[in-house]
């Protein structure tokens, strides 16, 4: 046994502290792990956008069991300040908890500053909360829903227009890009494909110009507006990660990381907090949180004991998007659409449900 193993801890409470948590714990058992979250679930995020379109709720993963059960200890607390130099963490409740190395899972919010008047004029419907506003700003008898997407994640966005227009009849949507992002991301081809699955299920998408602010019922364009009585802007993110040191994090809040996901000495990350260099692509879904846990993992276990850090990003990674259109999908390749139909949909799904029944999720 590998007596006298310096501390893992980890902050954060979502899917990115439970992979690498228990991606260390199936590395090496002798591996002292912490997470530090006052969370007692995780959602599965991915299902939100049924929830206003009148669909079940989405299921539910046991984050501290989990976490238990695997030998991993749990303090329901939140982190509120760190000494990277001592390397001490501060927690919410004034008690201090020491690391070897600490690894950053703290996620991203939506950012409700960055569009002006989104902030007062428009729902977020990122987690459970707001999601379920929207059904219920619905339910009331809103008419026209303008949903605007892009920035870092595009995909729920298209998500949530595509499934509302399909099960709430009575409520116009129209999806706006906010940034030029299905010029960027999608390219004319799965541009055009999503444009015509759209209107035929009664909705509309807008890609001219960006958007510039959100009024009082008004998505004001840098060509035009578009009015509607509801509207929910789903992506720009901010890192939850302000009790870190300004200097390692980016203009949105995000942590920087080197291709080993390192951000220092002592310091690692992972999941929608991370800001990846130059050349690197690490979109924030849980499919890059998937692919990055067992390396994660591995360099954290290696500091441990002074090995040389690995790889864990490549460069050159293809951008893939594959939003679920209610009933059918689009897979994109670096601006090329690849595969359309369901079956991009149903090999999706297939992964979604191997990773719900891995993880002990009820109600899926
Ligand atoms: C509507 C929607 C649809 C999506 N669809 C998909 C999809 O189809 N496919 C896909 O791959 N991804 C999808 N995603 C993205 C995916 O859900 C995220 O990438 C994933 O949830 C990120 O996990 P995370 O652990 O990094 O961050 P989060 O889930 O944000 O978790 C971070 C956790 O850390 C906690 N925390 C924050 N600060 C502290 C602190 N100081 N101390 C302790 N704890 C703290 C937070 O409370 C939270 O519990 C979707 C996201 C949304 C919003």
């Amino acid at each position: 046994m590998n007596m006298g193993l310096g501390r893992v801890v980890v902050v954060g409470g979502g899917f990115a502290a439970l992979e690498v948590a228990l991606a260390l714990r199936k590395l090496d058992a002798s591996v002292p792990v912490t997470v530090v979250s006052d969370e007692t679930e995780v959602v599965y995020r991915p299902w939100l956008i049924r929830v206003p379109a009148g669909g079940q709720q989405p299921p539910i993963i046991p984050f501290p069991r989990l976490l238990e059960a695997a030998g991993v200890e749990v303090v329901a607390r939140r982190v509120a300040g760190a000494d990277l130099d001592q390397r001490h963490l501060v927690l919410d409740s004034g008690a201090a908890i020491d690391y070897e190395q600490l690894v950053v899972a703290t996620g991203a919010t939506a950012d409700r500053q960055r569009v002006p008047g989104a902030l007062r004029h428009a729902i977020f419907p990122c987690d459970l909360d707001d999601a379920a506003a929207l059904e219920a700003r619905i339910s009331a008898g809103a008419s026209h829903l303008a949903v605007v997407f892009g920035w870092e994640r595009p995909g729920p966005g298209l998500e949530y227009a595509a499934w509302i227009a399909r099960h709430r009849s009575g409520v116009r949507v129209t999806a706006v890009d906010g940034d030029g992002t299905m010029a960027r991301r999608f390219g004319d081809k799965a541009t055009a494909w999503i444009r015509t699955r759209l209107e035929r299920l009664g909705a509309h998408l807008i890609t001219d110009g960006t958007v510039e602010r959100i009024g009082e019922g008004t998505v004001h364009l840098s060509e035009g507006a578009v009015d509607a009585d509801l509207i929910a802007i789903v992506a720009p993110l901010r890192g939850n990660a302000a009790w870190l040191p300004p200097n390692l994090l980016t203009d949105y809040g995000m942590l920087r990381v080197d291709n080993t996901m390192a951000a220092g000495p002592g310091v690692f990350a992972i999941g929608d907090v991370v800001a990846v260099p130059d050349g690197y692509r690490l979109p924030p879904a849980l499919r890059s949180i998937q692919a990055t846990a067992p390396g994660v993992a591995r360099n954290v276990a290696g500091a441990l004991r002074g090995a040389t850090m690995q790889p864990v990003l490549e460069l050159g990674r293809p951008d893939m998007l594959a939003p679920d259109l209610a009933g059918v999908s689009v897979l994109v390749r670096d601006r090329r659409l690849v595969l359309r139909g369901r079956l991009p949909l149903l090999i999706r799904a297939s992964g979604e449900w191997r990773y719900l029944r891995s993880r002990s999720a009820r109600g899926s």
